[in-house]
C-alpha cells in the first residue's frame, strides 16, 4: 500500500480530530520563559508553520511535540491521544533536523532504513520501503553513495526520506532548508510541499524566513517571545495583521500611529499599509480622493530593485512610508520622483488594517484584525 492511501485512511479514521492539539504549553528554562501559554489546533493533512524571530520558542515548541522535551506545563495531543508524557519512540512523529544528522559511514539507502532496522523490520521490506521513500524524493539511483558524495539539496532530501521511511502520521520540520543557498531553498520550498500535498501527512514547521512560511503552508502561528501573535492563512496574515509585530515581521509593513495617524485617517490608533497598495503621484490633481487616504511629503530615498523601486517618502503630517512601485514601464510617472522630489500619496481606505490589538492572539482560532471601511 502507498504511503498516501495509507495516510488518506488514516485520516477517515480520525476525522474531525486535530492530528496536533496543544493546550495551554508553557515551558521554562530556569528564569527563561521560552513558551508561555500556546493553544493551537493543526488539522490533518495540514502545512501549519511556525514563524517566528530567533528565541521566540518556535523550536521549543516542536521539540515538545516530538517528546524531546517536557513542558513545564500544558497538554499535547496527537490525534486525540494524550502523549503529554510519551517518550520520543512512542510518538508517531518523526523530525527533520536542519543539520540532517545523517550518518557518514553509512550508504544512502543504509541510513534512510535505518529507522526499520531498530524497529526489526524484516530486511526485504526495509530495502523496498526505504528504496520507495528514496524514489519518493527523487533519489532513487542514489542508494548506494555516501552523504559527503551528495549535494546540499540531495542530502536534505534523505533526511526527508529517512522520516517519510516510517511513515508518520506527522513529520515535524525544524528549519530543513536553513543551510541551502537561496535558488536552491526556493526550489526546494516547492518540492516539498508538493511532497506534503501527495502524501497528505501533516507537517509542523518551524522558520524565521516569512517568505518560506508565506509559500508554503496552509496556516501559519506568528511567535513572538514565547506567544503566539497570531495564527492565520498567509494571505489573511499578510492582508490583515493584527498586531504591530505581525505587521513588521511578515512582509514590509507600513506602521503608522500617534498624530499622523489621526491626521492622515481621521482617528486615533495603529494602522499598517503595506507599501504595494500606496499610489505615487507628481501632480497633486492626479490624486483621486474617492474611498481614499491621502497624504502628501517629500521622497527620502529610492532603491532601485529590478522589478519594483522602493521609495521612502518623509510624510508633511510626521513619520514615514514606504512605497513600491513595479517596474512595469521605464517611463512611469514615477520615475522622475527622484530623491528631495515632492510626492503625492494615496491607497485605498479599505487597504489601511487596524493593528490595535491590545494583547496578541493567543488562541489557536483566527484574530480579529479589520480593515478600516
Ligand atoms: P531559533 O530560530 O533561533 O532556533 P526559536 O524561536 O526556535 O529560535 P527556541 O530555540 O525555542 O527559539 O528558544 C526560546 C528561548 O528559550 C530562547 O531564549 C532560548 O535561549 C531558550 N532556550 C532554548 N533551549 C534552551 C535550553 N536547553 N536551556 C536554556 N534555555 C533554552
Amino acid at each position: 500500500m502507498s504511503q498516501a492511501t495509507e495516510a488518506a485512511e488514516a485520516d477517515e479514521v480520525e476525522e474531525g480530530v486535530p492530528a496536533i492539539s496543544i493546550r495551554g504549553l508553557r515551558k521554562e528554562f530556569g528564569s527563561v520563559v521560552a513558551v508561555d501559554g500556546v493553544d493551537l489546533d493543526i488539522a490533518n493533512g495540514e502545512f501549519f508553520s511556525m514563524l517566528g524571530p530567533s528565541g521566540s520558542g518556535k523550536t521549543t515548541v516542536l521539540r515538545m511535540v516530538a517528546g524531546f522535551e517536557p513542558p513545564t506545563s500544558g497538554r499535547i495531543e496527537l490525534g486525540g491521544v494524550d502523549v503529554t508524557k510519551d517518550p520520543p519512540f512512542a510518538r508517531d512523529v518523526n523530525t527533520v533536523f536542519q543539520d540532517y544528522a545523517l550518518f557518514p559511514h553509512m550508504s544512502v539507502v543504509q541510513n534512510v532504513e535505518y529507522g526499520l532496522r531498530v524497529k526489526k523490520v524484516p530486511r526485504a521490506e526495509r530495502r523496498s520501503r526505504a528504496q520507495e521513500a528514496l524514489e519518493r524524493v527523487r533519489l532513487g539511483q542514489y542508494g548506494d553513495r555516501r552523504p559527503s558524495q551528495l549535494s546540499g539539496g540531495q542530502r536534505q532530501r534523505v533526511a526527508l526520506a529517512r522520516a517519510l521511511v516510517n511513515r508518520p502520521r506527522v513529520l515535524l520540520l525544524d528549519e530543513p532548508l536553513g543551510a541551502l543557498d537561496l535558488k536552491l531553498r526556493r526550489e526546494m520550498q516547492v518540492e516539498l510541499k508538493e511532497l506534503q500535498r501527495d502524501l497528505g501527512i501533516t507537517f509542523l514547521f518551524v522558520t524565521h524566513d516569512q517568505e518560506e512560511a508565506l509559500t508554503m503552508s496552509d496556516r501559519i502561528a506568528v511567535f513572538n517571545e514565547g506567544r503566539i501573535q497570531q495564527v492565520a492563512t498567509p494571505r489573511d496574515l499578510y492582508e490583515l495583521p493584527a498586531t504591530p509585530f505581525v505587521a513588521g515581521f511578515v512582509g514590509t509593513s507600513n506602521v503608522v500611529d500617534g498624530d499622523a495617524a489621526t491626521k492622515l485617517l481621521g482617528e486615533p490608533g495603529t494602522f499598517s499599509v503595506r507599501p504595494e497598495k500606496i499610489q505615487l503621484h507628481l501632480d497633486a490633481s492626479h490624486v483621486p480622493t474617492q474611498d481614499a487616504v491621502t497624504a502628501a511629503g517629500v521622497v527620502r530615498e529610492v532603491v532601485y530593485l529590478g522589478s519594483a523601486t522602493q521609495s521612502i517618502v518623509d510624510l508633511d503630517h510626521g513619520g514615514s512610508l514606504i512605497v513600491l512601485r513595479q517596474n512595469q514601464q521605464s517611463s512611469a510617472e514615477g520615475d522622475e520622483a527622484g530623491r528631495g522630489a515632492r510626492v503625492h500619496l494615496s491607497w485605498l481606505r479599505a487597504h489601511t488594517v487596524s493593528v490595535t490589538a491590545a494583547e496578541p492572539t493567543t488562541s489557536s482560532t483566527p484574530s480579529h484584525s479589520k480593515e478600516l471601511s
